[in-house]
């Protein structure tokens, strides 16, 4: 039997590391390594039938997922933690690229954010007069981040002009109902190139079977300078490293495309994004909180450690959540795509 082929990098320098049956049958998925980026895989694709309404109730392989209740009012889920996090850190992006624009040089170093040597808030330009950040969310499901992202209406002043990306019914109903400007399969990647200033991708990228082809395309809808906000599961994290293929978010029916910091980092740079180092926060408490939904007192006695912050650092490094880079577009000198060829 040939060698599986990579879905991240195309190589079929791969080995096998063991198999499991998957959720809904006891028909048994194959889990293989790739020596060339590192990343972990599934064998065979269980398609996207898998994503019908229990999905999205929790009553399929991820028992976590809760879109009805995000749909419906996401200040009552615990996915406002994560959504505040990555408002601060797209903002912290901003505010130094806002910087070396208002020091009218590029190479100009910055000092990090939050110095007091940065321009105060009160001397940047009104909301009103600076320019609209343009915001994808791929992958946007129940769309939280979206009604998130339109009641907060600015980052670092500047006004949001949102776009989700995903199908299905909550799709429609985001697009129909609440009025946002949602792509499907077809009309993304007719974007044209360079159109978005930041681009979400939040616990996407596991579930798709050609993670190559979807950071391709966003790779070429963002803006040079640009930001990439994405969150996928740490497979070299130490809990996962102990627990291997029988680690929970190894869920092959939905989970077949399985990260580390090196392949993310190898992914990144094959389509000229460059790895982008994140501490996160609130990301980390939500991932813990999202577990202990059905758990209420478990639940609060966390959500009152995770504000110690020994504690949340202790879950970030047994977890690796913060050791997986986000990504920004390389500024090209010459104003070219600089995607590198592979
Ligand atoms: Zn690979």
């Amino acid at each position: 039997m040939s060698a599986a082929r990579c879905r991240a990098c195309g190589s079929t320098d791969t080995t096998l590391r063991g198999r499991k049956p998957g959720w809904t049958s006891p028909r048994e998925y194959s889990f293989h390594d790739c020596r060339t980026c590192g990343l972990l895989f599934v064998e065979p694709f269980a398609g996207f039938e898998i994503y019908d309404d229990a999905y999205y109730r929790g009553e399929g392989p991820d028992p976590f997922v809760d879109y009805e209740s995000e749909y419906r009012d996401w200040r009552r889920t615990d996915r406002g933690l994560e959504f505040d996090d990555f408002a601060r850190i797209a903002d912290a992006h901003l505010r130094a690229g806002d910087g070396r624009q208002e020091a009218g040089d590029g190479k100009t170093e910055l000092p990090p954010v939050g110095s007091s040597v940065l321009s105060p808030v009160s001397c940047l330009p009104s909301p009103a007069q600076r320019s609209a950040l343009r915001w994808l969310d791929f992958g946007c499901g129940a769309g939280g981040f979206l009604k998130y992202l339109r009641a907060r209406g600015t980052i670092n002043g500047h006004p949001l002009e949102l776009t989700g990306h995903d199908v299905g019914s909550y799709a429609d109903l985001l697009a129909r109902t609440d009025g946002f400007r949602i792509l499907d399969l077809a009309a993304l990647p007719r974007e044209p190139a360079a159109t978005y200033d930041v681009i979400s991708m939040i616990e996407v990228i596991e579930h798709l079977p050609a993670p190559s082809e979807q950071l391709a395309l966003v790779a070429r809808l963002l803006k040079p300078g640009g930001l990439l906000l994405l969150t996928t599961g740490n497979l070299d994290g130490p809990v996962a490293r102990r627990q291997g293929i029988h680690y929970g978010y190894c869920a092959p029916e939905i989970h077949v495309s399985l990260f580390s910091p090196r392949s993310l980092a190898h992914l990144y740079r094959a389509h000229g994004l460059v790895p982008h180092p994140v501490r996160y926060r609130g990301v980390v408490d939500f991932k813990v909180l999202k577990t202990l939904r059905h758990r209420p007192a478990l639940r609060a006695l966390a959500r009152s450690a995770l504000t110690l912050p020994p504690v949340r650092a202790l879950v970030d490094r047994l977890y690796g959540v913060s050791a997986m880079p986000c990504a920004t577009k390389i500024q090209a000198p010459n104003g070219q795509n600089p995607k590198k060829s592979q």
